[in-house]
C-alpha cells in the first residue's frame, strides 16, 4: 500500500463547498439523483467500452446498489461502471469541469439570488452530497487493465486525501456517505431512499437496488429500438405513465438526431382525460436529461392545443443541471418543440388517411382541445387538415367531415366553403338561413361549438376556396346552381300594382319596427319562411356577435336587416289586408310577430311576453273564425 496523499481543492471547488455545507437548502435529497446519475454514466460508458472494444468483463453486471447502515449512519452507493483511475479521479472530482457550477458559486457570492432557488437552479453534481454529508469515501478502481484501485476521502471543505485501495477492490465506484447528523435517519430509510429513486430516477436504464430490493422496475422503453418493443411493453408503460386503465389509443415512438438529438415516447389516451376546469395543469410531457428525470409534465414541449398528448422526451444534448427556469427560453428547448408539434401533426394526418375511423374516435375525444390549434400558425396547412366538422349532407352526427371532403364534393364553379354554426342538427335544420343551400344542394359544415368559428375565422380559406359563414353568403353566388329539389309550386307573380302596394307594406314595416332594424327588404335566400334576420354589411356573424357581446356584458338587441319572402302566403295575405287599408291593425300584429319571431331563431329575445300575448290574441281571433266556419 502507498502512502496517503493530501491534495487542496482547486479554489472555485472550494467556494462551491464552502456554500453546499453550509446549505439550509431543504431539498437535499438531489444528492441522490445526482449520485445515481453519475453512476449511470459510469455504466453508460463502460458498456460503451466493451461494445467498441470488445474486452469488457462479463462476469460483474451492470448495476447499481445502494446500502444502509443506521448505526453507522453510513449510506453507500456502488456501480459497476467504468470507476477512476488516479489521475482522473484528480481532474474529474478535484476541479469543476462545467460552467454551471463556476456560474452558481459566482452568482452566491453576489449574494443577489437566495441560495436555495440557486442550488435548485444548478444542478451540482458530485458535491451535491456535501448537504448531507459530514465526510466521504470514494473507492474506486478504473475498467482499464493494471489500473490501481484508489481511495478518496474527504470532509469537503479545503483538502482531499488520496490513497492506494486494497488489490481486491471491483471494478467500478463505490461512494460512502458519512450522514450529517440530522440527516441520518432519513437517508438510511429505505423506503425513504426508495420513494426518492423512484421519483427521480425510475427509468435509469440499469438495475438500482436499495438493500435487497429492485426500485426502478420500468426501463427507459424510449431509448431501446423500437422493433425490438412489443405493443404490450408500450402499453405498460403508458399505464405506468398515465395511470390509466385502458390502453392508449396511440402510440407514438420517435428518434431525431438533428437539428437536435432526443428520443420521445408519446401516447394519445383513448379517452380524455382533460377536465380543464378541475385541474387546468394536468398536462405535459416529462423531461429528461439522459434518463435522468429533469421536470415532469413540462409545458414546453408541446403546446396547450396538443395537451391530450402523454409521454417523455429524453436528450442528451441539454445539461443535466439545467434549471427549470432556464427551461423557458432555450433554443434546444424550442427545436425539440417545433419538432414534436411537427411529428405528432404528422402521425393524426397519418392516422386519418390510414383508418378513418380510428381518427374520428381521436376526434371525438379529443378533438374539442385540438380545435385550439387554429391559433398555431406555423402549421396551419397541417392543422386545416386535421380539423372535422359535421355537415349539413350527412343523416346524423356520427359522420364527420374534413375540409378536403367537402372540396371534393363542391358544385362546379363553387368559389366557397359555407358553414354555419347553431346549437344542434335540428336547429340548423329549421334555420332560415339555409333554405337556398338546401334548394341549391350546397353543402353546409355545421358548427356546435363556438370555438369552431373562431376556427373558421383564423383559417380563411382553403385551397383556394373561401370559408364564408352561411348566413354571410351572397345568394347571387348560389343562384346560378341548377336546383335539386324540385322546384315548389310559386304563387302568381306579383302585378306591376301589387309591385308598388309591397314597397309600400315594407315602408310601412320599418316605420313599426323603427330603430330595431337597418333596413326591411325583400330577400333572395328565403324559400320556406316568410322571413328572415340577415346582418348588415361587413358584420361579423350572429354567433360570433353574441359571444362578444357576453364578453362585453352588452345585452342589447343588434340592429339587423329584416328580410321578406314575398312568395310566401303568409306575407301574399299580408299584402291582400294592406291594399285593402294600409293602416289595418293585423298588418302590424303580423309584422311584429314575424320579427320577434326571427329574433327568437336566432336567440336575441331576451323578453317573450309581448310574443306570447300576440299569439294569444291572434290563436283567440282565428279561433274564433275558426268555429264559426
Ligand atoms: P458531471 O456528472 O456533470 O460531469 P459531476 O460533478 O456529477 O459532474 O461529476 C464529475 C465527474 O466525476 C464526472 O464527469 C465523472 O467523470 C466523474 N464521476 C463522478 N461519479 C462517478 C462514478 N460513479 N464513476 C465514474 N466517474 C464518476
Ligand atoms: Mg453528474
Amino acid at each position: 500500500m502507498s502512502k496517503k496523499t493530501t491534495h487542496k481543492f482547486k479554489a472555485e471547488v472550494s467556494q462551491l463547498l464552502e456554500i453546499l455545507v453550509h446549505s439550509l437548502y431543504t431539498n437535499k435529497e438531489i444528492f441522490l439523483r445526482e449520485l445515481v446519475s453519475n453512476a449511470s454514466d459510469a455504466l453508460e460508458k463502460y458498456r460503451f467500452h466493451t461494445n467498441s472494444a470488445d474486452n469488457g468483463d462479463d462476469s460483474i453486471p451492470l448495476e447499481i446498489r445502494i446500502s444502509v447502515d443506521p448505526e453507522a449512519k453510513t449510506l453507500t452507493i456502488t456501480d459497476t461502471g467504468v470507476g477512476m483511475t488516479r489521475d482522473e479521479l484528480m481532474n474529474n472530482i478535484g476541479t469543476i469541469a462545467h460552467s454551471g457550477t463556476a456560474e452558481l458559486t459566482r452568482l452566491a457570492q453576489e449574494g443577489q439570488e437566495s441560495l436555495d432557488s440557486l442550488i435548485g437552479r444548478f444542478g451540482v453534481g458530485f458535491y451535491s452530497v456535501y448537504m448531507v454529508a459530514d465526510e466521504v469515501e470514494l473507492t474506486t478502481r478504473s475498467w482499464q487493465e493494471d489500473a490501481v484501485p484508489m481511495v478518496w476521502t474527504s470532509d469537503g471543505r479545503t483538502n482531499y486525501k488520496l490513497e492506494q485501495a486494497p488489490e481486491d477492490t471491483p471494478r467500478g465506484t463505490s461512494i460512502k456517505v458519512m450522514l450529517k447528523e440530522d440527516l441520518a435517519s432519513q437517508f438510511t430509510n429505505e423506503a425513504h431512499l426508495k420513494s426518492v429513486i423512484k421519483r427521480h430516477s425510475n427509468f435509469i436504464n440499469f438495475p438500482i437496488h436499495v438493500g435487497d430490493e429492485r426500485v426502478n422496475t420500468v426501463s427507459a422503453l424510449w431509448r431501446e429500438p423500437k422493433f425490438q418493443i412489443k405493443a404490450e411493453q408500450y402499453a405498460e408503460f403508458y399505464k405506468f405513465l398515465t395511470f390509466d386503465t385502458e390502453d392508449p389509443l396511440e402510440t407514438m415512438h420517435i428518434s431525431v438526431d438533428a437539428p437536435v438529438q432526443f428520443n420521445a415516447l408519446m401516447f394519445i389516451p383513448s379517452r380524455s382525460t382533460e377536465n380543464f376546469l378541475m385541474n387546468r395543469d394536468n398536462w405535459g410531457l416529462d423531461l429528461y436529461v439522459r434518463r435522468v428525470l429533469i421536470e415532469r409534465q413540462n409545458k414546453h414541449l408541446v403546446p396547450e392545443y396538443l395537451s391530450f398528448v402523454k409521454g417523455v422526451v429524453d436528450t442528451e444534448d441539454l445539461p443535466l443541471n439545467i434549471s427549470r427556469e432556464t427551461l423557458q427560453d432555450n433554443v434546444l428547448m424550442r427545436k425539440i418543440s417545433s419538432t414534436l408539434v411537427k411529428q405528432i401533426l404528422s402521425h393524426l394526418q397519418k392516422m386519418a388517411g390510414d383508418d378513418a375511423e380510428r381518427y374520428a374516435e381521436f376526434w371525438r375525444e379529443h378533438g374539442n382541445v385540438f380545435k385550439a390549434g387554429y391559433v398555431d400558425f406555423l402549421n396551419k396547412d397541417k392543422f386545416a387538415e386535421l380539423v372535422r366538422f359535421n355537415s349539413s349532407t350527412h343523416e346524423d352526427d356520427k359522420g364527420l367531415c374534413s375540409l378536403a371532403d367537402y372540396v371534393g364534393r363542391v358544385r362546379e364553379g363553387q368559389k366557397e366553403i359555407y358553414y354555419a354554426y347553431g346549437p344542434s342538427r335540428q336547429a340548423l335544420a329549421l334555420n332560415p338561413h339555409l333554405e337556398m343551400f338546401r334548394r341549391k344542394g350546397v353543402e353546409v359544415l355545421y358548427l356546435y361549438e363556438p370555438i369552431d368559428e373562431f376556427v373558421m375565422d383564423a383559417l380563411g380559406d382553403y385551397r383556394e376556396l373561401r370559408l364564408v359563414a352561411a348566413e354571410h353568403a351572397d345568394p347571387a353566388n348560389l343562384e346560378a346552381f341548377e336546383t335539386l329539389e324540385p322546384e315548389k309550386e310559386k304563387p302568381e307573380a306579383l302585378s306591376e300594382d301589387q309591385r308598388s302596394s309591397l314597397d309600400r307594406m315594407l315602408a310601412r314595416i320599418r316605420e313599426l319596427l323603427g330603430e330595431s332594424v337597418t333596413e326591411v327588404k325583400v330577400s333572395g335566400r328565403l324559400s320556406d319562411s316568410p322571413v328572415c334576420l340577415s346582418n348588415p354589411d361587413g358584420h361579423v356573424t350572429s354567433s360570433m356577435d353574441k359571444i362578444m357581446r357576453t364578453v362585453h356584458k352588452d345585452a342589447s338587441i343588434p340592429q339587423k336587416v329584416l328580410e321578406i319572402n314575398p312568395d310566401h302566403a303568409l306575407i301574399r295575405n299580408m299584402l291582400r289586408i294592406f291594399e285593402r287599408d294600409e293602416n289595418d291593425a293585423f298588418v302590424e300584429q303580423a309584422a311584429r310577430q314575424l320579427f320577434e319571431s326571427a329574433l327568437l331563431l336566432e336567440g336575441y329575445l331576451s323578453d317573450p311576453h309581448a310574443l306570447v300575448g300576440r299569439v294569444q290574441d291572434l290563436l283567440t281571433k282565428s279561433s274564433g273564425w275558426y268555429a264559426d266556419k
